[in-house]
């Protein structure tokens, strides 16, 4: 079953960021980024594992295909795929643990080689975060697939 985020549950998200109390913090806001975020990365393949012929489509996450240390792109949709959890870590197949995983992806054609050389640009120039900035963007590219 495909288990979308409900408009109520989206307000609900938008409507926590701009409170104005002490957890408003730098560090709750870009908590609630990376929330957008991983919900955009499930949403838009519509809540299944990403990797090839896996049937998953529960104990999904969303992976950050360059390490969360790179800012640059720690928000961007593109550095996102969702995968479930034997895919995402815990198995011997899975993005974090084997060393083929990207080739298999590309191999698939889930992702091209250019994509990831792009990718590894951004990931590697780094750059000033907007956090108003991305939070617009997060929430377009979530009512785009939210309809
Ligand atoms: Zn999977």
């Amino acid at each position: 079953m495909v288990n979308r985020i409900s408009v109520e549950d989206f307000n609900k998200l938008n409507g926590s960021f701009f409170k104005t109390n002490k957890k408003d913090t730098r560090k709750s806001r870009e908590k609630e980024l990376e929330d957008l975020w991983r919900e955009l990365i499930k949403l838009r393949v519509g809540y299944k594992c990403e990797y090839p012929n896996c049937p998953k489509t529960e104990h999904l996450n969303s992976h950050h295909i360059y390490s969360r240390i790179h800012k640059s792109t720690k928000y961007d949709p593109d550095n996102g795929m969702c995968l479930c959890a034997g895919h995402h870590t815990l198995t011997s197949l899975s993005a974090h643990h084997d060393p083929d995983f990207k080739e298999i992806i590309i191999k698939n054609g889930i992702r091209t080689a250019e994509f990831y050389q792009k990718l590894k640009m951004r990931a590697f120039t780094p750059a000033k975060i907007d956090i108003n900035l991305i939070k617009l963007d997060l929430e377009n590219e979530l009512r785009k697939y939210s309809k």
